[in-house]
């Protein structure tokens, strides 16, 4: 039996990156769907993987989507809140359009996404939420306050949902999963002269790849981590920024 046999699968930012590298794992792994949520389609082929264009950041667009999901397959069992940017300035540049887009996608999103999945998933008395975080959100990094902001609050949001969904017997798991700098588009905006010393910093001596990162994912997504709640889990080489 594979690992995530006949489960209804959400993704947000499923079309690149991590979230690609997850949509095609968690298809390999037997979904019965897989849901992108993304703003782009991307070239996702695998049959068992579908686009849903939304915006994380519209709960009306995520309310219609769930309510047809439910619909169609009654449940959904893993939710994973990915989407994510980066909008860098030193924080005396940081002008309010930057804050506020990230604080809307980054954090609001995966309130939003959450907040309509959750109850779903209490009803059904089960569940996994995986919430992607980032080394950044566990100690800081130049020029990234915005993002620091959001990805220490999706840690938070962790903790507290691995209480408030488990109430009334719900095996309703809430986990996080901290990347290090792994190779994807976003990092292709960091300069190569940030980008070495990052690579010297971990102990690995390399960036890391999103199938790493997606691995992880799966395990937390998956029956096998079923007593892992509340748990932010370093996916990082070993690097402390
Ligand atoms: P990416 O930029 O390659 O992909 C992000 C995806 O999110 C894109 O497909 C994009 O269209 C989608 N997206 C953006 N805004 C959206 C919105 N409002 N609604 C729906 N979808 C939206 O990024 P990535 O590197 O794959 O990062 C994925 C997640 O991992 C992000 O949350 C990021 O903060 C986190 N992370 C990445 C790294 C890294 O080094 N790449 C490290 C730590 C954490």
């Amino acid at each position: 039996m594979k690992r995530l046999q006949d489960k209804v699968v959400v993704v947000t930012g499923g079309a690149q990156g991590l979230g690609k590298a997850m949509c095609e794992h968690f298809a390999n792994e037997g979904a019965k769907v897989v849901f992108s949520v993304d703003l782009q389609k991307g070239d996702l082929t695998a049959d068992n993987v579908r686009h849903a264009e939304i915006n994380v950041t519209k709960s009306n667009e995520i309310e219609q989507f769930v309510h047809k999901v439910e619909e169609e397959f009654g449940h959904i069992d893993v939710l994973v809140n990915n989407a994510g940017v980066t909008r860098d300035s030193l924080v005396q540049k940081m002008d309010d359009e930057m804050w506020d887009l990230v604080i809307d996608i980054n954090l609001k999103g995966v309130f939003n996404m959450t907040k309509a999945i959750a109850p779903l998933m209490m009803e059904n008395g089960k569940g996994s939420i995986v919430n992607i975080s980032s080394v950044v959100g566990l100690y800081g990094n130049i020029g990234q306050s915005n993002y620091a902001a959001t990805k220490a609050g999706v840690i938070g949001l962790t903790y507290t949902w691995a209480k408030e969904f488990t109430r009334k017997g719900a095996a309703v798991r809430t986990n996080a999963i901290a990347p290090g700098f792994i190779e994807t588009d976003m990092m292709k905006t960091v300069p190569e002269k940030v980008l070495q010393p990052l690579r010297e910093q971990t102990p690995l001596k390399r960036l890391g790849q999103p199938e790493e990162i997606a691995k992880a994912a799966l395990f937390l997504a998956s029956d096998e981590a079923s007593f892992v709640n509340g748990h932010v889990l370093s996916v990082n080489g070993g690097l402390r920024l």
